[in-house]
């Protein structure tokens, strides 16, 4: 892989320079980065939060959508995390993109991939970005109200439009439907209007919505899409299109819904459904990343909760630790993505050892992010070992809507990303 990225990466990469890939596993690349750093300096760099981004895990989870979803090619929805090593890695891997705007778009087409490779799926579009498409020769975009037709009409007239239709999406982190989709009691008059405009229309697009929990969200959906696929012919279209959207479990989630649930449902419905003449695509985000960043950060200041003698064996939490990253910054996806960040602790003693929070609790404890506001709370009550500043907290599984909403709030920088690559051996749980 490393081999792969040194090659076709660095030939075409707007980067400076390709940022050093190790081998190492995340761990070890935790202990490495942590070796330099002495609690007593006031050395910025060594102190500062860091990922570590496994490009390896990136790499396994497009091996597993080839495998168990072959007929379903993945535009990877780079609104969830646009680091140019993952959009390089799936660039050379064949992957398409899910763009949501112009400068998406405009990174997309600077890595030399092709225009056809892109789907504009915003269905709401400003009309600069949508002659921007035009101009660069963006064919593929959604839409799912009357209003965007006409501004396609004016601006991008050649568009291969997408109808992206509305679905139960009750069984989701995010509900995308508030805000997206045409009902199925609109779609006649929308396909009314597209065909009154004379543009092309070419299938049909849903979401079942962010932090999908429900495999069978999924079939349902497709079985929507087909209702509009059938009602298309009265207007005159034929269908040969359809993107099945975003929503598809990270790595780290096994419980409830799994990849390979999602993958045997959708898979059987789309081929029971949909014949070969049908082009299928998805826009997967979170899937490809989620579990491949990890991000350390340093405890850098400790509050101790006064209290009475009688209520030692409270629940309360006795400290408020303070770290380096926060709800600004990379934990926006508390407040974005409704994410339950798990701290796991490395200590300073012995070296860097690690301990699971959970091993060995001192008692309870909240964690905060470094601004001045008080909603920048990580966790306000987990159980943790005692611990003081120099020690580092870590969170797994930190890829998805991350560090790409993160913000320089108070002047906190985003945190840096180390990469790395592990084995791409994949493994399967069905
Ligand atoms: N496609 C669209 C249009 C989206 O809005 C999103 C997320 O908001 C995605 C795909 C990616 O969703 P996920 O990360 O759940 O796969």
């Amino acid at each position: 892989l490393v081999e792969v990225l040194k090659s076709r990466v660095k030939a075409d990469m707007k980067l400076a320079a390709l940022p050093q890939v190790h081998t190492l596993p995340i761990d070890q690349m935790l202990h490495a980065r942590l070796a330099s750093f002495n609690p007593e300096s006031d050395d910025a760099e060594a102190e500062n939060a860091f990922y570590v981004a496994d490009l390896g895990e990136v790499y396994r989870q497009h091996l597993r959508w080839k495998a168990l979803l072959p007929r379903i090619e993945p535009f990877f929805a780079m609104k969830c995390n646009p680091d140019p090593m993952v959009m390089r890695l799936l660039a050379s891997l064949g992957a398409g993109f899910d763009c949501a705007s112009k400068n998406e778009i405009q990174s997309v087409l600077e890595m030399g991939v092709d225009p056809s490779r892109i789907i504009y799926a915003n269905p709401c579009k400003q009309n600069s970005f949508v002659k921007y498409a035009q101009t660069n020769d963006v064919r593929m975009m959604t839409f799912d109200n009357a209003e965007e037709l006409h501004k396609i009409k004016r601006f991008h007239p050649d568009a291969q439009l997408v109808l992206r239709i509305l679905t139960d999406d009750s069984k989701s982190l995010c509900k995308l439907g508030l805000k997206f989709g045409a009902p199925l009691d609109t779609t006649g008059h929308l396909l009314a209007t597209a065909q009154n405009l004379g543009l092309s229309v070419i299938g049909i697009s849903f979401h079942v919505g962010s932090g999908c929990f429900d495999a069978n969200a999924f079939g349902e959906a497709v079985i929507r899409a087909r209702r509009v696929f059938d009602q298309a012919k009265e207007y005159g279209y034929e269908f040969n299109f359809l993107d099945v959207g975003g929503g598809f479990p990270s790595a780290h989630v096994t419980e409830g819904i799994t990849f390979e649930k999602v993958a045997t449902i959708l898979g059987s419905t789309v081929d029971a459904l949909f014949g070969p003449e049908v082009r299928v695509i998805a826009e997967p985000g979170r899937y490809y990343v989620g579990s491949a960043y990890t991000l350390a950060t340093q405890v850098i200041a400790r509050r101790t909760i006064a209290r009475e003698a009688s209520d030692v064996e409270s629940e309360n939490p006795s400290h408020m630790y303070y770290i380096n990253d926060g709800m600004y910054g990379s934990f926006n996806c508390i407040m974005f993505d409704h994410q339950i960040c798990q701290p796991k602790v490395l200590l300073k003693d012995n070296g860097f050892t690690y301990k699971q929070a959970v091993n060995e609790p001192h008692g309870y404890a909240s964690v905060w992010g470094p601004t001045c506001d008080s909603i920048d709370c990580i966790s306000p009550k987990s159980s943790l070992p005692l611990m003081e500043t120099g020690d580092w907290l870590y969170f797994e599984n930190m890829g998805a809507y991350t560090i790409t909403a993160a913000s320089q709030f108070n002047g906190f920088r985003k945190s840096e990303i180390l990469y790395t690559t592990t084995e791409p051996e994949v493994s399967f749980h069905f």
